[in-house]
């Protein structure tokens, strides 16, 4: 019969910080309704809303044909604004594609022909400095560069001035691009001898889809590089001082996806075996599923005071951490408001950082012992 006791843990009065990304020492806690207000009325250190300005700079907008984009605009706007962006390049696109082709044609008499290489590149988590060297002798030599959303625009900014960018990045509920048409423009820029560059957030082997597209090339005869990125787990983790593993805390790491695709397997049955007080979880792309994945690994023996964390926008200068046990975890992040991108840490280890609040207020917490 199951045994449930009591047990006297803290719990926190204060659980949001705003961290420095350059300087984790230097924190200030916000209250956390303030900061929301202040982070959704500033930019976004990622690529989605820039796009437009960005295109504009490139001069591969026709602007006489689209509305300039007022400061209020919803979200609504911005997705329409971004539609028509994207679809006012296809021709420029079209014509580049050509003038590559007519160009391989006059030159290929005689000389080289085989087709450009694809690069895939992780662009680590936001925060330019944590750029390989290796990613910006690449990035600087590209002639086209594809890009996601969680490409940060202090990346964009090592761009060649006269190499093009392309958004192809997806947000929830609807899709750019699809990843078929990804694959068609790699290809098709790769087969008429361009330098193409695939920029990635984090790595672009870790939950990146950089391995289909890896897939397809090298089927089609194209040769694909791949640079890899620093992770989120890894960059966030070291932005807050965590070590994902630590000698007697937790002897491995998983990283999980909270999503799963269309008709796939629930993800959240790894809860049963991931459960485990020793491993660090890490889960991308992890707020829709978090309230049912938390209660889950409570359900099958994750203690209630394992510590967590949930970082937004993790080493950009507007990353927003929400600390606190796993038992109020989803509660306190409903409350913060915490948007994509989210990363999720999950274990002991969190409590090893230096920015962990000190629990001041006592409260309790159930756990069944059998
Ligand atoms: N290839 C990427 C992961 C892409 S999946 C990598 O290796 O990091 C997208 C998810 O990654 C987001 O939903 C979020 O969970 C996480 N993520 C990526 N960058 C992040 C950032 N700067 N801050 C917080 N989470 C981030």
């Amino acid at each position: 019969m199951a045994l449930v006791q009591r047990i006297p843990i803290f719990s926190s009065n204060l659980r949001i910080r705003k961290t420095n990304s350059t300087n984790p020492s230097r924190i200030s806690s916000l209250h956390y309704k303030t900061q929301i207000t202040s982070s959704s009325s500033s930019s976004s250190p990622f690529t989605e809303k820039h796009s437009v300005e960005r295109y504009q700079r490139d001069q591969w907008m026709y602007k006489a044909s689209l509305p300039s984009p007022s400061p209020s605009s919803n979200q609504k706007d911005e997705v329409f604004f971004r539609e028509n962006d994207i679809a006012s390049q296809l021709p420029e696109l079209k014509k580049l594609l050509a003038v590559l082709r007519e160009k391989r044609e006059n030159g290929c008499r005689g000389g080289d022909c085989g087709p450009g290489d694809v690069f895939l590149v992780g662009t680590g988590p936001g925060d330019p400095e944590l750029l390989t060297l290796k990613a910006i002798r690449v990035i600087q030599s590209a002639d086209l560069l594809l890009y996601d959303r969680l490409v940060s625009n202090d990346v964009l900014e090592l761009v060649a001035p006269d190499a093009k960018l392309l958004y192809v990045g997806k947000t929830a509920g609807y899709h750019s691009r699809t990843q078929e048409e990804i694959h068609e423009l790699l290809l098709s820029f790769a087969e008429a001898g361009a330098t193409v560059v695939r920029l990635k957030g984090g790595d672009p082997l870790v939950f990146g889809r950089g391995g289909e597209e890896m897939d397809f090339l090298q089927h089609q005869g194209i040769r694909v590089q791949v640079i890899p990125g620093i992770t989120a787990a890894s960059g966030i983790a070291a932005e807050l001082g965590i070590p994902l593993t630590h000698r007697g805390v937790a002897t491995s790491v998983r990283f999980l996806t909270g999503h799963s695709r269309k008709g796939g397997t629930d993800p959240l049955f790894v809860a049963e075996n991931a459960a485990d007080p020793d491993t660090t979880l890490v889960v991308y792309m992890g707020l829709g599923t978090l309230p049912s994945l938390a209660q889950k690994l409570m359900d099958h023996g994750l203690p209630c005071d394992t510590p967590a964390v949930a970082v937004e926008r993790g080493t950009t200068p507007l990353q927003r951490t929400v600390f606190s046990e796993l038992k109020e975890f989803a509660a306190e992040i409903q409350s913060a408001g915490l948007v994509s991108p989210t990363l999720i840490i999950i274990g002991k280890v969190v409590e090893l950082s230096p920015l962990w609040p000190h629990y001041t207020k006592e409260s309790s917490c159930l756990v069944e012992t059998r």
